[in-house]
């Protein structure tokens, strides 16, 4: 089994690295020939790890883990003829939904990531946890037999829509609320925001359950709990993106869930509120940013 890693970055380095101690052969891709430095776990131990570019890269793969920002994939569907084969096992590594249906492959599998890390130019630091849940199939039991002997470790699920659409709403929530208010975590301190972070979950909560997710009712208790127990300092991947002046991954967290609102003609008024000015934002850069 051929195994190549698309996308340099916090996860896609820490899938290839630790993937690459068992499993030599492993490619990690991008766009350029570089060289990361992989700190696992947030020690000082630090790993090289060579990132070969599509053009340098000469062969098709059996499994394709693409690791990019959601905003950055429709490059990378532009590359996989050249790295993918019909039979190819194609696994995105990313947060939102939705994104699996514009690849055109067979084998497409949208995992739900439990791995942090941050990327700093060519350093990545790795914080905690090395985790992907997976929809349970033929394919991805034999590609969990495969990576038994990884610190990666693939979770089968029954029911994977019910995980990825608990993660939507964790990062729904949180995101919105620190990207928007320009502050991280300890933004949720105020007892407004809070009523505001709730009804943002409300909302996404209803679609959830047009959509046929159903969760338990303490759904929303038990994420703001979550959410509570972010130390003050922390922030999210959106509220980063903003202060850096970066493209927000929205059509896939807000968007999404805001575009199933519309198809299931639901009264959502505090989601309509975040998804359109995070998509304003977003706008402002994709125009001017190589994605
Ligand atoms: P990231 O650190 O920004 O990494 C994205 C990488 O993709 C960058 O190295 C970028 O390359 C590379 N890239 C961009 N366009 C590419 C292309 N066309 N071909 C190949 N590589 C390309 O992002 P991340 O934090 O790893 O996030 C990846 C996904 O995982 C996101 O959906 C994110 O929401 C999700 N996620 C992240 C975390 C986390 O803790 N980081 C946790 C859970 C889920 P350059 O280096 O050349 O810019």
């Amino acid at each position: 089994m051929t195994i190549a890693v698309i996308g340099p970055g916090a996860v896609g380095t820490t899938i290839a690295a630790e993937l690459k101690a068992v499993l030599p052969d492993t490619q990690l891709i991008g766009r350029h020939n570089k060289t990361m430095t992989y700190f696992p776990e947030n020690t000082s131990q630090a790993q090289n790890i060579d990132v070969v570019s599509y053009d340098n890269t000469h062969h098709s793969f059996d499994v394709i883990i693409i690791a990019v920002k959601t905003h950055q994939l429709q490059n990378v569907i532009k590359q996989l003829p050249t790295i993918a084969h019909k039979d190819s096992l194609i696994i995105l590594a990313q947060n939102g939904y939705g994104q699996s249906q514009h690849i055109p492959h067979q084998h497409v599998y949208q995992a739900v990531v439990y791995i942090s890390g941050q990327k700093r130019n060519d350093k990545i630091t790795h914080f905690r946890d090395y985790r992907l849940h997976l929809q349970d199939s033929s394919d991805t039991r034999k590609l969990k037999q495969q990576l038994s002997s990884s610190k990666i470790e693939l979770i089968l699920e029954s029911d994977i829509q019910n995980k990825i659409w608990y993660k939507l709403l964790v990062n729904l929530g949180i995101n919105s609320i620190t990207a928007i208010g320009h502050q991280p975590a300890k933004i949720l301190q105020s007892t407004h925001m809070k009523e505001i972070c709730r009804s943002i979950l409300n909302d996404g909560l209803q679609v959830a359950q047009s959509e046929g997710i159903h969760f338990p009712d303490q759904t929303i208790d038990d994420i703001m709990k979550i959410y509570q127990g972010y130390p003050d300092e922390m922030g999210t991947s959106m509220y980063y993106e903003v202060l850096n002046q970066q493209p927000l991954e929205v059509e896939a967290i807000q968007g999404y869930i805001y575009q199933k609102a519309r198809f299931h003609k639901l009264n959502t008024p505090y989601l309509d509120t975040v998804y359109t000015f995070l998509k304003a934002y977003h706008l402002k850069f994709i125009e001017t940013k190589d994605l």
